[in-house]
């Protein structure tokens, strides 16, 4: 008989027994203890006390360890060439970070060939698959140009479905706020769009103003782009209310907020997605994460992998740092880290371990979830498995 093909492969079931703690992020079920899955194709099919399992036609034994959904990194920066460690460097000895960086990375990225970024993209999209990131957004940004930012989102559709338009990431070296808001909101946007998802706008003093920012997304809408926000990561602007008021899926750092902020966001639709990474590599404040959630606000953390300002792929360290410097529980961390990003990316079929959702899931070399935060730094994540396949 011959090797059977990935598709075939695909349609196969597979029992996930022995699970000692079934973390699901899903709000009715919880932890199960002793549980066991069964998906079925790209599917789960069956959740269920390990003692009841039924058979698959093939199994794998979890001996006990936990089970969590896979982590839904809701965003990222993945195609871009170059590497930042200088400024880092110069960051840790006492420069504060004001984001103009980014032209570093696009005059890179601008003189990369497409196999070079192609190449970047899909060593960290493994890099994430590897700790457990099943799903992962890539946003636009380090192009600024027509021709640039639609090649950056050809190749981010090469490795997700959730691309970004981020044309207004910063106003490139020597052009105009204006005119360069015009070109983000007509040709640009023309040309990216059908490359797009979502398109994104990084509102923020010294990037885009709120006038700017609403001018890029109305017209990114109407495009027939969902929209997100990079908002108030270094000032209380206005990024989060004009988020919510122009139902964006997701307000990005939320860093400095008003108490406004804060009710529009409990009030609201909107995400509030934290990117500890991004405080921790440029050494700033931390969101205050406890403020959101006892406000009622839906939080998502993701890794905002960059060259510049959080070069990280991790999840894990991102749960870590919102547990240990958000006073997050670890299991609100996991949460915000699989069902919150799926929230984020307005995702009913990840980011939860239900039947019927994606099978995307991680077996931990670990008895429980909480030592995603417990043991920093520690490769945990024992098996992948994504669209029901184990990949390792
Ligand atoms: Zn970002």
């Amino acid at each position: 008989m011959s090797a059977p093909q990935p598709d075939e492969n695909a349609a196969t079931s597979l029992l996930i027994a022995n699970i000692g703690e079934l973390f699901t992020a899903d709000p009715e079920t919880g932890i199960m203890n002793d549980a066991a899955i069964v998906t079925e194709g790209d599917r789960i099919a069956w959740i269920g006390l390990n003692a009841e399992a039924p058979q698959a036609d093939a199994r794998l034994d979890a001996g006990g360890r936990a089970v969590i959904p896979g982590f839904v990194d809701s965003h990222s920066h993945l195609v871009f060439a170059g590497d930042r460690h200088a400024e880092f460097a110069a960051r840790m000895s006492g420069e504060p970070y004001t984001g103009g960086g980014i032209r570093t990375t696009v005059a890179a990225t601008r003189m990369a060939s497409d196999e070079r970024l192609r190449a970047t993209a899909a060593r960290l999209t493994a890099e994430m698959l590897r700790q457990g990131t099943t799903t992962v957004e890539i946003k636009s940004g380090y192009g600024l140009t027509v021709a640039d930012e639609s090649r950056s989102l050809r190749i981010a559709g090469e490795f997700t479905a959730e691309t970004t338009y981020l044309g207004a990431h910063t106003v490139p070296a020597g052009a105009d706020p204006d005119e360069y808001t015009a070109l983000a909101c007509g040709p640009m946007l023309e040309a990216c769009a059908p490359h797009a998802k979502w398109a994104d706008v990084f509102c923020e003093r010294g990037a885009f103003d709120g006038d700017q920012a609403r001018a890029v997304l109305t017209a990114s809408a109407k495009a027939g782009l969902g929209l997100r926000v990079h908002a108030n990561q270094l000032t209380a602007g206005p990024g989060v209310r004009l988020a919510v008021e122009l139902g964006a899926a997701s307000a990005d750092h939320c860093t400095h907020l008003t108490y406004a902020d804060v009710d529009a966001l409990a009030n609201g639709d909107t995400v509030a997605t934290l990117l500890p990474g991004a405080e921790f590599s440029t050494r700033s404040p931390y969101p205050d994460a406890r403020r959101l959630i006892d406000a009622g606000a839906t939080v998502a953390l993701a890794t905002d992998c960059n060259p510049g300002s959080s070069f990280t792929s991790s999840m894990a360290f991102c749960i870590a740092l919102a547990v240990r410097e958000m006073h997050m529980t670890p299991a609100e961390a996991l949460t915000a880290a699989t069902a919150g990003g799926a929230q984020a990316l307005r995702r009913a079929d990840i980011g939860r371990l239900v039947v019927g959702a994606r099978a995307d899931l991680a077996v931990l070399d670990a008895p429980s979830h909480v030592h995603l935060a417990y043991r920093p730094g520690t490769p945990l994540i024992e098996t992948v498995v994504h669209d029901g396949t184990a990949t390792r």
